[in-house]
């Protein structure tokens, strides 16, 4: 048997453990792999203390497609009647990329993601292209097969792949797979609601306003998008943007990515069971009006955040994304914030009992980040202003 690891105590500005307020001084004392102690000031001699900085959960980016890494700058993102637009800028960029340019494109993003202090992604994959690199990497994760299918052949060759890439072995102590049907105007119904209870599943869900008319009406620009693509069967469309909620009843875990157009009372079927994503900035480059964010909050549905992929979004920086809302919306709760981009993630991904907070027990998975050099009246303000600094890493109590 190997000798009990001796604990070392970490100490810094604040500790934010985001399941309890922030400790001034407060210490972070990890043995082995585990978060042994959360205490306050004055209880522990710390090992190393990191000064003027906090000490953070390790973040957790719920949504994003690594595998399309390599857009960063190409697809400029549309209005938002003219997403359909977007799409096929997606569409002809992936026709045109190798498989290994695809595999560098996963790399170079992943690599984004460690450097950002992301300790959890949630990452959909066509293919499942990401699993390796994601999975011999020091990083948790939940991968999301893609499946697209609205015809009922399509719909049957994606779940039949789906499903046998889901058995073959791999899952890691840190991976594992899920399936994401990929939005009511590229799934087939049924996609929405084939799955054994302990799947996680991701879906792209009202991002668009044609999305809501196509649904609604089986009318709009994604009509002509789909007919071109040789995608068009309306038999194969949900009735109603509600059905996917209601179907996720059915698993334990699952997200619902955007949700810009969701309208509010929909959410009465994840309220309390799951989640929704929202994706910040890649929210604000479409133009789409303000997010619902907080009325979904005020519903009892659980919100993360995601940065989506480099095909909207400048980086794949999490904590950016947060600051993003904090100087948007600076009456916004910053604790609420902070479990946002931290233990809300966790828990929508399925990885709440070992990640998404500084609790005893639970995965030494954490980041230090620095902080201005000022007084703020509610510490949050600190840690969710714009300010530079590399930060450093920890994933199951090794620094990366
Ligand atoms: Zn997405």
């Amino acid at each position: 048997m190997p000798a009990d690891p001796e604990p070392r105590t970490y100490s810094a500005r604040y500790v934010f453990p985001a399941s309890g307020p922030p400790l001034a001084g407060g210490t972070v004392t990890v043995r082995g792999d585990r978060i042994e102690a959360i205490d306050p000031a004055g209880v522990r001699t710390p090992d190393e203390d990191f000064g003027n900085a906090a000490i953070i959960p390790g973040l957790v980016n719920a949504h994003t497609h690594l595998d399309l890494s390599g857009a960063r700058g190409l697809i400029p993102p549309t209005d938002p009647d003219h997403f359909t637009d977007w799409l096929r800028g997606v569409i002809a960029y992936r026709r045109a990329r190798t498989p290994e340019q695809v595999q560098a494109d996963i790399r170079a993003g992943l690599g984004e993601c460690l450097r950002a202090g992301i300790t959890l992604i949630g990452d959909i994959a066509s293919e499942g292209a990401s699993w390796d690199a994601v999975a011999a990497s020091p990083t948790r994760a939940v991968v999301f097969r893609e499946l697209i299918g609205l015809t009922e052949e399509r719909a049957t060759v994606a779940f039949e792949s789906a499903c046998g890439w889901q058995r073959s072995p791999g899952e890691t102590a840190a991976c594992r797979k899920g399936f994401s049907p990929h939005a009511p105007y590229s799934a087939r119904d049924r996609l929405f609601s084939c799955y054994p209870r302990e799947a996680r599943v991701a879906v792209h869900l009202a991002e668009s306003p044609g999305e809501v008319e196509l649904i609604r009406d089986r009318t709009g620009p994604f009509v002509a998008f789909l007919t071109e693509l040789g995608a068009w069967d309306p038999s194969g469309l949900i009735r109603g943007l509600g059905h996917p909620l209601a179907r996720s009843r059915l698993v334990d875990h699952a997200l619902f990515i955007h949700c810009n157009y969701l309208p509010t009372e929909e959410t009465r079927y994840i309220a309390g069971v799951h989640s929704v994503v929202y994706c910040p900035r890649t929210h604000a480059a479409f133009g789409h009006p303000p997010h619902p964010f907080w009325e979904f909050l005020t519903r009892g549905v659980r919100v993360c955040l995601g940065t989506d992929s480099l095909a909207s979004n400048p980086d794949l920086d999490i904590l950016a994304e947060a600051r993003f809302v904090h100087a948007h919306y600076p009456d916004f709760p910053g604790d609420v914030l902070l479990k946002m981009l931290t233990l809300a993630g966790a828990e929508a991904l399925g990885w709440a009992d070992e990640a998404g907070s500084l609790e005893p027990g639970k995965s030494a998975d954490l980041v230090v980040v620095p902080l201005p050099d000022r007084d703020a009246a509610d510490p949050h303000e600190l840690l969710f202003a714009d300010h530079p600094g590399d930060r450093r890493t920890m994933f199951r109590g090794e620094w990366r």
